[in-house]
């Protein structure tokens, strides 16, 4: 036998091995070795008592959406077709008109500002952001609602028109006017949703509702498009738990129309960056029904008891308080502030943080520890630790908490 032929026989051989050259390629791709690149690229793997913050990678994914990504991942589709069939799933499943996956709730902002921009007048996408001068522009906002994401508004070339009162509201608008927005957990702003919306409408305005944190409870994901904002987003990364790179539009039928046609695969559009693969597309969509499947009372419950073991083991720190609290609005669940007396445990809360964060495993806990505020809904925590335990995997509550008493005796 030449040596052409041997390896001919033996690449055939391993072929048959690992399961065969027709249709049987499942067999095939089960004999790969999973690397942990994290390991490989000498990334430190932590803890997540924080939160969904997006520095921290915000949420993992369920192991059913996982499983969903790794099936997508196998076939190419056509994306068009991908994109509408899981819009229309979508909006079936939240109670909206339509619906698209964006690359997170900060594309979905960019998207439906550029929607209300161009609707009715296709021709205009390619004008975004540098000029608008004949196009709508100007985007309402109550003063208490500036906040950091107001770049993926301002990005397609809007400007923003602040008011404060229901007085100033009415009196904002010109005929630029093309979106009027709101921050759903702004602390600061006195005009209701309500009245919002009421006086939009009644200029023919669209509203759109950033809404990216506030789930759970599940029911808002339609409490708003049922509200009567045209447009609202998600962040699909954080409470849903789907890619961490995917969000969500919901609205209205035209403007989302509308906003596919600034959006990728088109280019000369302000979102062609933004693109959204099918593992991602995919992703959300199985997010959403893993997430529909769970109930509010599981969760919290679930959550309270993750903070009921931390705190329980503590029980012993000098001059402890425990005390379980639920934000109001954007991540509404239950959270552990923990203070103690610093005269006895001389170590302050930034540095059991610190502290927490050198060791291993590295934990990181909620970023308004020691701070005196933190994101939206937290409480002044310059004396205090919070524990975020949403995002925690089973059984880390028991690590995150052992190794808490641990930091705290060692300074008394
Ligand atoms: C997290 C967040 C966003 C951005 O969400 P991404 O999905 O990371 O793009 C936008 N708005 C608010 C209020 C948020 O909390």
């Amino acid at each position: 036998m030449t040596k052409t032929r041997r390896s001919f026989f033996s690449w055939t051989r391993n072929l048959m091995a690992a399961g065969g050259v027709a249709g049987l390629a499942p067999a095939a791709e089960a004999a790969v070795p999973t690397v942990d690149y994290y390991d490989k690229l000498g990334v430190t793997k932590i803890i997540n008592a924080a939160g969904t913050y997006t520095a921290l990678t915000a949420s993992t994914m369920p192991p059913q959406v996982r499983a969903a990504v790794e099936a997508a991942a196998k076939s190419p589709v056509r994306l068009a077709e991908l994109q509408q069939k899981s819009g229309e799933y979508i909006a079936s499943r939240l109670k909206c008109e339509a619906a698209m996956v964006t690359a997170g709730a900060s594309s979905a902002l960019t998207l439906g500002t550029a929607a209300c921009m161009t609707v009715g007048n296709r021709a205009a996408v390619a004008l975004l952001p540098l000029e608008v001068s004949g196009l709508k522009n100007e985007v309402i906002i109550q003063k208490g609602h500036r906040y950091g994401y107001d770049h993926a508004i301002s990005n397609c070339g809007a400007r923003f028109v602040e008011v404060e009162t229901l007085d100033d509201y009415e009196k904002a608008f010109t005929p630029k006017t093309v979106m009027c927005h709101f921050f759903n957990a702004a602390e600061h702003g006195q005009i209701s949703r309500e009245d919002w919306v009421r006086v939009a409408h009644a200029h023919g305005v669209p509203c759109f509702n950033d809404a990216a944190a506030d789930v759970p409870p599940i029911s808002n994901l339609w409490a708003y498009t049922l509200m009567g904002f045209d447009l609202v987003t998600f962040s699909g990364g954080k409470g849903i738990r789907g890619p961490q790179n995917a969000g969500l539009l919901l609205g209205r039928k035209d403007l989302i129309e509308a906003a596919t046609w600034s959006s990728s695969p088109r280019d000369e559009t302000v979102g062609r960056g933004m693109k959204v693969a099918k593992e991602q597309i995919v992703g959300m969509v199985a997010a959403i029904d893993w997430f529909l499947s769970q109930t509010d009372e599981g969760m919290q419950a679930e959550f309270r008891a993750r903070a009921e073991r931390i705190a329980a083991r503590l029980k012993d720190v000098p001059g402890i308080t425990r005390e379980i609290f639920v934000p109001p609005l954007a991540n509404a669940i239950p959270h552990l502030l923990i203070r103690y007396d610093q005269s006895k445990v001389r170590i302050k809360p930034l540095d059991v943080s610190a502290a927490m964060r050198a060791g291993t495993p590295s934990i990181e806990l909620n970023p308004a520890t020691g701070r005196r505020s933190g994101s939206a809904g937290l409480p002044n925590a310059q004396d205090a630790l919070i524990v975020g335990v949403w995002m925690l995997q089973p059984g880390e509550d028991i690590i995150v908490a052992n190794k808490l008493r641990e930091v705290l005796l060692k300074a008394t």
